[in-house]
């Protein structure tokens, strides 16, 4: 009889037990899945208010000239072969910073050039003797829309750029068979990636590149439950080196191993 009811009590015991046990591991998935749902929200928030303040501002511009010869340059006694490589032609830093301060006013001032010549280690894509190289060049009016290229802007920008290089290797003017350029607005319109025709997918002031695109332990993660954000405006930034492509990429197949 004793035995019994020892053997009832424990049941009991083992039954309250059991019951709380539940109860607390209830509450426990409940609250998790509300502080989620909260982090879910905050981030949601964040993240919208940093997209609309995100700053996007580009004075670069890019030019794809066809030549009938390579610029041959001054500095190499009139040979081609420097076109193999990268070209950079400017006069002094201080001009490329004069010229940084005029487009911040809003003026058109070219004082840097970086020349590519893909047909200078590869004939086979330009018409017999002929030769391409494209230029990218600093520095545009970062504001100045479409309208603004269309009414003579375009002109204006491959006529400074050519200046310059002509300056380095004279008589390359003459070369010039066609020089399509395109302004910030103009890269924008050929990869939407590219707002604003910011070649690096957002600026890198401070703020922007340290927190990119916001703070936030991992920086990839948006307010939509597996779509994470790759490409240059993630952190640590544009260039050709792919970090931010990969780290996304990992955090995306460790999430989908976790099931989350
Ligand atoms: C003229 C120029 C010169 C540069 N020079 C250098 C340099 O010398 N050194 C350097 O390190 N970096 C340079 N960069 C920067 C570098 O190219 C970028 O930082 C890098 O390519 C960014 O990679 P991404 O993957 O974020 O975007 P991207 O390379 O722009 O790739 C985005 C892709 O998404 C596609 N896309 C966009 N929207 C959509 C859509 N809605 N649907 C489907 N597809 C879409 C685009 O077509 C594009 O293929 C330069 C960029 C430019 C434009």
């Amino acid at each position: 009889m004793r035995l019994a009811k020892v053997l009832g009590t424990i049941g009991r015991v083992c039954i309250t037990a059991g019951a709380l046990i539940l109860l607390f591991v209830g509450y426990q998935l409940w609250g998790t899945g509300l502080r989620e749902a909260q982090a879910q929200d905050k981030l949601e928030s964040e993240f919208e208010e940093r997209l609309r303040s995100w700053k996007v501002r580009s004075p670069v511009l890019k030019l794809n000239a066809a030549l009938s010869e390579l610029p041959r340059w001054t500095a190499t006694g009139g040979e081609t072969w420097p076109v193999a490589g990268t070209v950079n032609c400017r006069e002094s830093l201080d001009d490329a910073q004069a010229a940084f301060e005029a487009a911040e006013r809003g003026e058109l001032s070219v004082g840097f050039t970086e020349i590519y010549s893909q047909t200078a280690s590869d004939p086979t894509g330009a018409p017999p003797g002929g030769h391409v190289i494209s230029v990218f060049g600093q520095y545009a009016p970062a504001d100045a829309g479409r309208e603004a290229w269309d009414a003579g802007l375009r002109e204006a920008a491959a006529d400074q750029v050519f200046g310059l290089i002509e300056r380095f290797a004279p008589g390359f003017r003459d070369t010039v068979l066609a020089r399509p350029l395109q302004g910030p607005a103009d890269l924008e319109r050929g990869d939407p990636n590219l707002v604003g025709g910011d070649v690096g997918g957002g600026s890198y002031a401070l703020d922007q590149t340290i927190f990119r695109p916001l703070p936030a332990l991992v920086p990839y993660a948006t307010p939509i439950r597996g779509l994470w954000l790759g490409s240059s405006s993630a952190f640590p930034g544009g260039a050709v080196h792919g970090v931010p492509g990969w780290a996304p990429a990992s955090y995306a197949l460790a999430a989908r191993r976790l099931g989350r």
